[in-house]
């Protein structure tokens, strides 16, 4: 016989101290946690920012500066064979974690801005002409707008905007009136940084690829938190960043299908990205090569490969369950604040991002509050303008979660709210 369920109430606090437990677990594995603020244990809420880096990241850039550093791909000699092992492990180790069957389609790049500005540049080159159209929402990142705004100008091709409900969801049911015959990109975050909405990607794919178009999805926020198979999702190209998923900065990682990696002409030209070169012209190295143009960013390869390695080690399904424990804790005990103004989405659709604002007090002088009482959040529009605009505020307050964040945390904010009423009355 099944033992008696338990009262909703113990049922919640069961899964706040297995999360609290978990967090104080992995919050050994990162090194700038271990330290104070203002005085007090650092509490870091700025995670859709940047995240911090575990052990097993640091140690691997430093084992490959200590031991296997040489420039990739053209060396003969011992070290520069291991370097491009290191180099090219990695990529088949953020292939699996994208869930991409073959590591040639991940191309390198500086992050999840300089992903969506390859596709913008290179793809939009050959297949975007005047009068074309790529729809985008106003949920986006600038980094998913403006690449897209230059390729528009520079093709004489127009933008259309899928707008947003009330709590920041896509106004899905409005994208087949956007889709025409015209449309030739459709490009959208998987999870909005400013609101933490989770965007149903597969659904959108089969609606923009019956319409003909391709569909680019912005993950800098979706592949840290969401176990990502871009099959599944069905999508064309997936960018995501290496420094919101426990690895270093300058590194990101481009998923393109071949068939379309290898139809677009290269974004910037140099070393490594040729088969031949001429006196007036010269012919192309095999993708993922031919974007890769110059010597590339090894250690943050190699920084990225361990990090999807770390995140894999944790398994998305107890990320998912931590980060929504915390995440639910904290947006009940944010709604209780009297002269609040939450932003976004119930729990169950969003990833672990509470924009606010607080009566009376600006958002950026409630983040230096809260940084003196060492609760490190973020304030601004979050490179979100078109949806402060939506929401008719200049900026908000961010407080975003990891998988070292407890309910604690939690509590600490709600005092540094608690601090800030006090000063702002
Ligand atoms: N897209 C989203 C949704 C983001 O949150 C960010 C970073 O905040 C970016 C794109 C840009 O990422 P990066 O600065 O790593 O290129």
């Amino acid at each position: 016989m099944n033992a008696p369920a338990a009262p909703a109430g113990a049922r919640a606090s069961d899964r706040r101290s297995r999360a609290n437990a978990f967090a104080a677990r992995v919050r050994r594995d990162f090194p700038a946690l271990q330290q104070e603020v203002g005085g007090k244990p650092l509490v870091y809420l700025d995670n859709a920012a940047s995240t911090q880096k575990p052990d097993a990241v640091i140690d691997a850039i430093a084992h490959y500066y200590r031991h296997d550093h040489a420039n990739v791909h053209r060396g003969m000699h011992e070290l520069a064979r291991r370097a491009t092992e290191a180099y090219e492990g990695a990529r088949r180790k953020v292939a699996r974690f994208l869930g991409a069957a073959d590591p040639a389609e991940v191309v390198w790049t500086r992050g999840t801005t300089e992903a969506i500005n390859l596709v913008a540049s290179a793809w939009s080159h050959t297949f975007l002409g005047e009068g074309d159209e790529i729809v985008l929402s106003t949920q986006e990142h600038h980094s998913n707008l403006v690449p897209w705004q230059l390729a528009a100008a520079r093709a004489g091709a127009r933008l259309r905007y899928l707008e947003l409900d009330d709590e920041g969801r896509l106004l899905l049911d409005r994208l087949p009136e956007l889709l025409s015959p015209r449309t030739r990109m459709v490009a959208l975050s998987h999870v909005s940084n400013a609101l933490g909405t989770v965007n149903p990607v597969a659904e959108i794919a089969k609606q923009v690829h019956a319409a003909g178009a391709l569909l680019l999805v912005d993950g800098a926020q979706g592949a840290p938190h969401l176990p990502i198979d871009v099959a599944t999702l069905g999508c064309d190209f997936y960018a995501a960043s290496g420094h919101k998923m426990c690895g270093p900065t300058g590194i990101g990682a481009l998923w393109g299908r071949r068939e379309l990696l290898e139809q677009m002409e290269p974004y910037q030209g140099g070393g490594e990205m040729i088969s031949v070169v001429e006196r007036e012209y010269s012919t192309w190295a095999e993708v993922p090569h031919k974007f890769e143009a110059g010597t590339p960013n090894v250690a943050g390869a190699v920084g990225m490969g361990a990090a999807a390695d770390y995140l894999t080690g944790i398994g998305h399904a107890a990320l998912a369950e931590h980060e929504r424990t915390v995440l639910e804790y904290a947006l009940d005990r944010l709604a209780a604040i009297d002269g609040i103004r939450l932003f976004g989405p119930p729990a169950a659709e969003r990833c672990g991002v509470v924009s606010f604002l607080l009566d009376h007090a600006h958002a950026h002088d409630v983040a230096t509050i809260l940084d003196a009482d060492g609760v490190a959040v973020r304030a601004g529009h979050h490179c979100a303008q078109l949806v402060m605009k939506h929401f008719g505020v200049p900026a908000t307050s961010r407080a975003s979660f990891y998988l070292y964040n407890d309910t604690e945390d939690v509590d600490r904010l709600i005092e540094g709210l608690d601090r800030v009423k006090a000063i702002f009355g």
